[in-house]
């Protein structure tokens, strides 16, 4: 029988890079309500209040300024720019002492995907928004994109660590080799976010059934809790949380050696049911104008949040 929600799900992750529906929907104003469920808005300061909001119920955030597959030098330019002052506004509300916000990066919007030199422009972007962020008193974590970047992105991973050993990396459950990837990052010093993944990947290259994909996820989170680095367990799913909880508690690990994250709007009376307790939850807080491919990853993974936007369409159109 036909899987509806793969098909949807693929269906949502080739939409995420079409350009003409991508125009479409940043187009139409009534798309900004639902938008602004998943994302804190377009500017600076929307990012910075949220973060505070969340600072204010004990959640840590990582903000994340939207913005990949940059293909124009000027604008791989202006992101890191865009990180730098950000990373400036959050110092000065208090927000970045002992890390409690930090920020996520994705190589590609700061030039990674540029012909030519790409690594080399990505890596000293990079460098400039580590340079910032340990002024600031905090620190970056890289962001994962499909396969076939996490070599390079993993090598700018140790170059950036020798200068800033704080840099975060982030690792995905459904492909075959971050099992072995954890156990190489499970080191001291080291933080190393676990996610399952978000792009659509080959079989050849990932596990492609949902089950596999979560049996590979406790594999990791195995590897990471047994180890020395910081596990930063990025999930939503409760059975993957409570997972999370038991072996952490199996490898006595006090709740300041890791921590849970999730994703702006999703599932926030849990997150704030995960801080109450005492454990250390950071929200991912995504801002900007390059709201679209983001907001279609989230839609292709959990087909009622398709629902909800479909309806918003609908209903004020
Ligand atoms: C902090 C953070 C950073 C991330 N960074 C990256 C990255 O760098 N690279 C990358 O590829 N991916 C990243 N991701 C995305 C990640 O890979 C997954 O695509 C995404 O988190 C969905 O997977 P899941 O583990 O939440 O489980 P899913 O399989 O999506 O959901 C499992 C269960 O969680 C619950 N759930 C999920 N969503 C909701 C909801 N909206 N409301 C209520 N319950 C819900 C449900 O019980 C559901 O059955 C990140 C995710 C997080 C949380």
């Amino acid at each position: 029988m036909v899987d509806a929600s793969a098909v949807l799900r693929q269906g949502l992750l080739q939409l995420s890079r079409s350009g003409q529906i991508r125009n479409l929907i940043e187009k139409a104003p009534l798309s900004r309500d639902v938008v602004r469920r998943f994302v804190a808005g377009e500017s600076t300061a929307d990012a910075v209040g949220a973060a505070t909001a969340l600072a204010q119920t004990g959640r840590l955030s990582t903000i994340d300024f939207l913005g990949e597959d940059t293909t124009d030098l000027d604008q791989a330019r202006a992101t890191s720019e865009a990180y730098v002052e950000l990373l400036g506004a959050m110092s000065e509300v208090g927000l970045t002492q002992g890390g409690r916000a930090e920020v996520s990066v994705k190589l590609s919007a700061v030039g990674q995907y540029l012909p030519g030199d790409g690594h080399k422009i990505a890596l000293d972007h990079a460098r400039e928004i580590c340079q910032a962020a340990a002024n600031a008193g905090t620190t970056v974590t890289l962001d994962m994109e499909d396969h076939t970047t996490t070599d390079a992105t993993l090598e700018t991973l140790r170059e950036l660590r020798q200068d800033f050993p704080s840099v975060g990396a982030v690792l995905q459950a459904y492909l075959h080799r971050t099992e072995a990837d954890c156990r190489d990052l499970a080191v001291a010093g080291s933080r190393v976010r676990l996610c399952k993944g978000a792009y659509k990947e080959p079989e050849s290259v990932a596990f492609q059934d949902s089950a596999e994909v979560d049996k590979s996820y406790v594999r990791c989170l195995k590897a990471l809790m047994a180890g020395d680095g910081y596990p930063m367990v990025a999930s939503h799913d409760p059975r993957l949380v409570e997972i999370a909880g038991a072996l952490a508690a199996r490898h006595h690990r006090k709740a300041d050696s890791f921590e849970y994250q999730m994703l702006y709007g999703i599932r926030p009376e849990e997150q704030k049911r995960i801080a109450d307790r005492g454990d250390q939850m950071r929200v991912y807080i995504p801002y900007g104008h390059e709201w679209y491919g983001y907001l279609m990853r989230r839609m292709a993974e959990r087909p009622a949040n398709t629902v909800f936007f479909l309806r918003a369409l609908a209903t004020k159109g």
